[in-house]
């Protein structure tokens, strides 16, 4: 692994915003000043690509990493666009719900959350 690739794996696993490749960016440029936004975004996709880190794609939305690939739900605010983790236990039942709706039996599903954020909710309560 290259040098570059190395700084920008580790700051990625540091951060848990979820940062787009922007924001990884203005990060990595504090210790590496002569990197590129291409050259960040071009690792980033390398190392998604070979499953050590994941891509977060929300339609419509920037591309966002997450340096945890480990098994777990995102939910992105809807006015900021921050994303957190959500780790919850397994749906009870999921699997046979969807055997019965349409024969299929489940391997793998992802369950993805639209909302609003503390720091929006709190705002929306103080406008109204
Ligand atoms: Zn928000
Ligand atoms: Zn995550």
């Amino acid at each position: 692994m290259t040098h570059q690739r190395e700084v920008i794996l580790e700051e990625l696993k540091r951060l848990r915003t979820h940062p787009t490749a922007d924001e990884l960016y203005e990060i990595v440029k504090k210790r590496l000043p002569r990197i590129s936004l291409a050259t960040v975004y071009r690792n980033l996709e390398q190392l998604s690509a070979a499953g050590i880190i994941q891509k977060l794609d929300f339609v419509g939305r920037q591309m966002r990493y997450d340096g945890d690939i480990s098994k777990h739900s995102h939910i992105r605010c809807v006015e900021c666009g921050s994303v957190a983790d959500v780790r919850i236990n397994p749906i009870q039942g999921i699997d046979q719900a969807v055997i019965d709706a349409c024969g299929y039996k489940v391997l793998d599903y992802h369950l993805d959350f639209l909302g609003l954020c503390p720091i929006c909710l709190l705002k929306k309560h103080r406008d109204n």
